[in-house]
Parts: structure tokens; sequence; C-alpha cells
């Protein structure tokens, strides 16, 4: 029989907030797990035979809410220190933002600087989170290579390019240390363009994102993680000194529940986690296959993903394929007619970053939620007063290789690591931001700051 009668955060009250819809901040459109997001990712990646729904009662000792690189990474590392898990994913697996973001693999999962971060942990967590992202790297490009995706790694590091000459200079002062390797690009004049320089940053390198996550979900299945696409958890509740989640085709009896949702952390599934997780979106568009005059306009870019240097910064990548990807912030709800408004702007985008590419058309648009905190850091660990429950999420946009870090932090201290094994910058439980359904206002005007800022810089 489910117990909810002690000090509880599952509470009666919140089963009530909680229906069958994910429910958060954005229009429900971005919540819908029923409908695939038609990325290229999608169009491009190969048939994939996908596990099956949890279709029974089930025990075991970790569930797992959230089928993406966090939950998985999660799963995978428990089930290498000898603990069983199930994965419990509301839409197919991939579906939140592991299988649709812009598959560049870069470092830190925050959005403070060194100096800030040094301030607020210290040199020694400084430099053991800086290290653990720089392994998280290697061991993902290790991975992907050993699990067939060699055809998916592309270039070596990540670049960053300054959008001012006031940025290039201030970029020139930047060195490597923990591990992460610099290269100052000099400022260069290519075909009448003026380009003012910037850096590339080692590790780094671009990845099919959908195909990762999927090679992730048959590496944990292969270790006897049960992987359950299509079963999302529409009630959590005690059972005792358990929990039980409920799905709408069975239910799921675990001694502990990690949170991986990250951007979809649905309010009122847990009291504890709402208004934690702030989701702000980003958009992508790919172009159509580009000539080889197209082409050959952007050899400068080689086949180095990276970003320019803006704070609201616009990402991008010529693909193997020969399309070039570019993502960009912008629309705080999330609505039909905030895409429509995004997929222009990320045409204006890529016509002003690239003006030989000026008119050339989209042929997929699509986006999603990356997941902020208030505290601009991760949010991993288990929480003070029920340790039986852990979370990681928060990775700012940089999630490929910050959740799956995290995720495996989160599954060590599972294991009996003490939380101090986490490094301070991914350690903790996010503050709370209040009225989570004013979020999306809290953005836009995050959004307007920054944008401020750019055009000052
Ligand atoms: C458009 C876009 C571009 C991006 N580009 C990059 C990039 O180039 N490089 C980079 O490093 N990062 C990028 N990111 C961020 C990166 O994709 C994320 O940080 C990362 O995928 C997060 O992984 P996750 O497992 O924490 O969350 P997700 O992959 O979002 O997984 C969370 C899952 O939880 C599930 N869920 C929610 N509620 C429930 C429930 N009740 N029951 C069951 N399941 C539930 C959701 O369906 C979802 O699939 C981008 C993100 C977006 C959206």
């Amino acid at each position: 029989m489910a117990n909810a009668s002690w000090h509880d955060p599952l509470s009666h009250r919140a089963r009530r907030c909680y229906s069958t819809a994910m429910k958060g901040p954005l229009d429900p459109l971005n919540y819908d797990t029923s409908r695939a997001v038609e990325s290229w990712w999608r169009a491009s990646a190969p048939p994939w035979r996908e596990p099956a729904p949890l279709a029974c009662d089930l025990a075991t000792e970790v569930a797992i809410i959230g089928g993406g690189y966090a939950g998985l990474a999660c799963a995978i590392r428990l089930a290498e220190l000898g603990i069983g898990s199930a994965v419990l994913e509301a839409g197919e697996i991939g579906w939140g933002a592991s299988g649709r973001n812009g598959g560049i693999v870069g470092l830190r999962p925050d959005k403070l600087s060194d100096n800030a971060l040094v301030r607020r942990y210290g040199e020694d967590e400084f430099a053991r989170y800086a290290r653990a992202c720089v392994e998280g790297n290697h061991r993902l490009r290790a991975f992907c290579l050993e699990a067939g995706l060699g055809d998916a790694v592309q270039g070596d590091g990540e670049f960053y390019l300054a959008h001012s000459a006031r940025t290039a200079i201030r970029m020139e002062r930047i060195t490597g240390e923990h591990g992460v390797g610099i290269e100052h690009l000099p400022p260069e004049n290519t075909q009448g363009i003026r380009r003012h320089g910037g850096i590339v940053i080692r590790p780094g390198f671009g990845i099919h994102p959908l195909r990762l996550v999927r090679a992730l979900a048959d590496h944990a299945a292969g270790l006897g993680v049960r992987v359950l696409p299509r079963s999302e958890v529409t009630l959590w509740e005690r059972d005792g000194p358990r929990h039980r989640l409920v799905t709408p085709r069975g239910a799921v009896s675990a001694r502990r529940v990690v949170l991986a949702t990250n951007g979809f952390t649905p309010d009122g599934l847990n009291r504890r986690f709402d208004g934690r997780a702030v989701p702000v979106i980003s958009n992508i568009g790919v172009t159509r296959v580009l000539s080889g005059e197209e082409k050959a306009s952007l050899a400068w870019l080689g086949d180095r993903p990276g970003a320019d240097s803006r704070n609201l910064l616009s990402y991008f990548r010529l693909l193997p394929e020969g399309r070039l990807l570019l993502g960009m912030r912008g629309d705080i709800r999330g609505t039909a007619a905030g895409a429509a408004h995004m997929r222009r702007a990320v045409a204006r985008r890529i016509a002003r970053q690239f003006p030989d590419l000026a008119g050339v058309e989209l042929s997929h648009f699509w986006r999603g939620p990356i997941c902020a905190t208030a505290s601009l850091t991760p949010s991993v660990g288990l929480l003070r007063d029920d340790p039986s429950i852990g979370h990681a999420f928060g990775w700012h946009g940089s999630g490929i290789n910050g959740a799956q870090t995290g995720g495996r932090l989160l599954a060590e201290v599972l294991a009996g690591e003490p939380q101090s094994h986490i490094p301070a910058p991914f350690r903790g439980l996010a503050p709370r931001l209040p009225l989570p359904s004013l979020h999306p206002l809290y953005v836009g005007a995050m959004q307007g700051m920054l944008a401020v800022k750019d055009a000052l810089s």
C-alpha cells in the first residue's frame, strides 16, 4: 500500500498537480512526447530497434526518470559498479534534448567565468571540476569510437570565434590549464570578410547526437539495464521505505530514484524539484546540401564545430553531409508562432554570419529547451534530507559531455562514494526560483540584458 503520510513532498496535493501530460513553464506542445521531433538527426539516423515500453510491474534498486544522456550515463556507471537500474523515458529514447542538440561536444556545463568559479568554490575544486570535464570529453570520444560511431565523430577541438576586435584582444590572453589545450587563431580576411580570429579549445568534437543516445541505450541494455521508452512516470509516491513510480502500463518499485529530466522537469511530479530547472529554448536550422562553391566559402571553418563569443551565441558546424547547421537562442514560451519566427531568425543569422549562404533554404528546423539554474552551475547529488533521491540536471546548453560526466558522478555516489566525490561546481541542489510559470519572463529579461551587453562588447 502506498504510504504518503510522512513530511511529504509527494503529497496528495502534489499528485493532483501532475497529470499525464508533462507540464512546465513552456507551451504544452513542448511536452508532447507522443510526437517525435523531426530533426535532421532523425532524418539521417539509420533504422534502430527501440526497446519495448514497461508493460508490467517491476522492482529494481535504482529507478531513473529521463532517458537522455544523464539518465543513461548514470545507469551505465551503476551497472559497471554492480548496481541494477531501470531507465524510464516518456518519449522515444533521446526524445529530449539528447536526441536533438547541435552535437558539439565541449567541456564545462556552467555559465560562469573561470574567475567566478574559483571565487565561489576555490582553486582546488575548480581544478577537479575542470579535469572531470576534460576526462569526460576524452571518455566520450573513446566510447563513440568503440560503439561504431567513428563516422559520426567530427573534428578535433571546438572553436570560439571572436565577434569583435575587443573580444579578440581578450581572447589572446586565454591559456590552457587542467588538461585543456588552447590554440589561437589569427584574424584573417577571406573573400572580403574580416574575421577577428579566436581560439580552438581541445578536447572537443562534433557528433550525431541521436546516434549517440541510441548507442548509449544499447550499451546500457547490454549491461543489463532495463531501458524503458514510452513509459512516462505520471505518479511518484512512497511505498514504505521504497519508491513507487507509476507509468501508463506498469509501476516500478525502487529503493532509490534519480531525477534526470533536465529542461523537461515536470512541475508537481516531486515538489522538491519544482522551480529549480529553468528551460531556455535553443533553435536549430540545417541547410540543404551546399554546392561545391558554397562549401568552398566555408573552407576557413573546416570540420570543427564551434560558436561565436557572444553571450547570446550562435553555434555552427559544417556537417559531414555538406550541410550547414546553425543554432541560436530565442523565443521564451516555445509556441508554434515563436517557432515560425525563429526559423526566419536562424535564416537571417546564417545570411549575416555567412554572407555567401544568404538565401540558402533550410531543409530542417527544430528546437528544444536547454536547462539553466539560478546558480548557473549544474545540480548533481543526493537530497540532503532524503539520500534515496538523486538528481542530475542543469547543463546550461553544454550537456553532451556535462550530463554524462554528471550522471556518472552521481552513480558513483549512489554506489557509496561521499557527496564530496562530486567536484563542488557540479554538486548540490540548485536553488529554487519563485513562481515557475514566470520563468520564461526571467529568461526574456536575462536575454534582453545579454543582447545589450553583446551589442556593447
Ligand atoms: C536545440 C538544442 C541544442 C543543443 N546543443 C548542444 C550542443 O551542441 N552541445 C551540447 O553539449 N549540448 C547541447 N544542448 C544541450 C544538451 O542537449 C542537453 O544538455 C543534454 O542533452 C541533456 O541531457 P539530459 O539527459 O540531462 O536531458 P534530456 O536529454 O532532455 O532528457 C530528459 C528526458 O526526461 C524525460 N522526462 C521528463 N519527464 C518525464 C517523466 N515524467 N517520465 C519519464 N521521462 C520524463 C523527457 O522526455 C526527456 O527525454 C542542446 C540542447 C538543445 C535543446
